[in-house]
């Protein structure tokens, strides 16, 4: 059976920061670099005899979250104890959400939400290695600055069915919760933290098979390889005859190695039971009203307008609502007016975005106002493409630019009526005398070599159509 196709099967659980004022049960503000143990306080360093109070702010903003996904809203729910022992957990429990979470179901695009639940952080350790060796061992140091801080948890279904597709959803899941407002979203920085189980079964299977779980990914590009090399060691596995089993694996994005990081836990390892120092969770209607109130347009509807009425094609759609700064560059620079069409807008945009190395194009210092000007200079033939894309050259070279200047500076304005363009056909035609011969006869294959001959006459100010229209009517071809 080696012959056999497997299809790999995706969940993710996702870990957002939710950026309230103060921690998840007390009142130490959250930190952003402050020195180590500047943040805390008895309730969050876990004295015995402290008292957890839960934010009312970051409950809010899990409910944006679940309206968002369009989860159901539990009107009561419970926090409870799940208890470990690590040394970045004073307690001894993370307070967190067991079977009865804020938020159960609901959807993003192609993939189903299983649940969405608050927690706390724990504290941040740093492996100090040898620099740090205490008694002549290497040391750990720890920061409970971060413990406490508020977290979202958001568990998928398992309805990815590739690295690629993991990465692009959880983009889209992440420009979600940053038009939220709920999160700061920023991998590197540990806001927005992603663990991907991961199986693998026989295509057309509707099995499950045994997953592993890939902890803590940090940046896209580490999740998409990380699902790749795990993806690949288990298919592996199963064509070797062996089972994959059930683990918590770490992927290490320098040597693609995986390494086990312990057996899976169990529910019941954690011994979870109610937290007796918090009352449940009860949502009114006015909490509802103010989360519903607060929703703004998410990338989904933005994708849905940007189609229907303004007519952009359905990758422009998606693209510019996926990646929201590419959107609100689309719509300043159509704002500015200058009557571009949208769809060209998009497609200069994807230009200049190519030109910014694929990063925000906001970053090259030309300004949505003159990349419109670009467009309309375009799209009224004042400039051709060709034209066009060295204007777009200089004007990012410059960092930004006004292009009508550029092509009045450049002598790249189109070249265009049968005065200006009927002689260099002519020429182009006597150059190419077989070329010419073909035509003559109704064989249309050659007529690139004439259309690049005057192109090359140009420096690419002519238009195409322009000058196929011209040779026909040098040849007496008719329309
Ligand atoms: P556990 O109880 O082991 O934590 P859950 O059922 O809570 O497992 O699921 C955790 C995550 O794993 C979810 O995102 C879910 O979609 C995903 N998942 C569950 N089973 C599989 C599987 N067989 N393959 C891939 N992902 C899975
Ligand atoms: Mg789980
Ligand atoms: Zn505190």
């Amino acid at each position: 059976m080696s012959d056999v196709r497997y299809e790999p099967v995706i969940g993710l659980e996702i870990h957002v920061q939710l950026s309230t004022r103060t921690k998840m049960f007390c009142a130490c503000p959250l930190s952003f670099g402050e020195p180590p143990n500047t943040r805390t306080c008895p309730v969050c360093l876990g004295l015995p005899g402290t008292l957890p109070v839960a934010n009312a702010e970051a409950i809010h903003h899990g409910l944006m979250i679940g309206l968002a996904l369009g989860s159901q809203l539990a009107a009561r729910s419970i926090f409870h104890r799940k208890n470990y022992f690590y040394p970045d957990l004073p307690k001894g429990y993370q307070i967190s959400q067991y079977d009865e979470p804020l938020c159960s179901g609901g959807r993003l695009g192609e993939v189903r939400i299983h649940r969405v639940h608050l927690e706390e952080d724990a504290a941040k350790l740093t492996h100090v290695g040898a620099s740090g060796r205490i008694h002549g061992s290497d040391a750990s140091i720890v920061d409970f600055n971060r413990g406490g801080t508020p977290l979202a948890e958001i568990v998928t279904e398992p309805d990815l069915r590739s690295p690629e597709q993991a990465s692009e959803w959880l983009r889209l899941l992440r420009t979600t919760l940053r038009r939220l407002g709920v999160s700061d979203v920023n991998m590197e920085e540990g806001s927005l933290r992603c663990d991907a189980n991961i199986s693998i079964r026989p295509t057309g299977s509707d099995e499950l098979g045994t997953k592993t779980e890939l902890k803590n990914m940090n940046s896209f590009r580490f999740i998409e390889r990380g699902i790749r090399a795990e993806i690949a060691r288990q298919e592996q596995l199963l064509r070797a005859g062996e089972p994959v089993v059930q683990e918590t694996l770490h992927f290490d994005p320098r040597t693609e190695a995986i390494t086990s990081l312990r057996s899976k836990e169990e529910a019941h390892d954690y011994r979870y039971f109610p937290e007796p120092d918090l009352p449940p969770v009860t949502i009114t209607e006015a909490m509802l009203e103010r989360a519903r109130a607060g929703l703004p347009e998410l990338p989904l509807e933005r994708e849905q307008r940007l189609a229907s009425e303004l007519g952009l094609n359905a990758e422009s759609a998606r693209l510019l609502s996926w990646r929201s700064e590419l959107g609100d560059y689309f719509e300043a620079a159509l704002a500015a007016g200058g009557g571009v069409e949208s769809q060209p807008l998009a497609n200069w945009l994807g230009e200049l975005t190519t030109r910014a190395g694929g990063e925000d194009p906001a970053a090259t210092g030309v300004e949505p106002a003159q990349l419109a000007a670009l467009a309309a200079l375009v799209s009224s033939g004042a400039v051709t493409q060709g034209a066009a894309r060295q204007v777009l050259d200089r004007m990012v070279a410059a960092g930004g630019g006004d292009p009508a200047a550029i092509v009045e500076a450049e002598g790249l304005g189109a070249v265009g009526g049968a005065d200006e363009l009927a002689p260099i056909v002519r020429a182009a035609l006597e150059a190419n005398p077989d070329v010419a011969e073909k035509l003559r006869d109704g064989d249309m294959k050659p007529i690139g070599v004439i259309i690049g001959h005057v192109m090359r006459e140009t420096r690419g100010r002519a238009d195409g159509k322009e000058v196929t229209a011209i040779v026909r009517a040098e040849l007496g071809l008719g329309g």
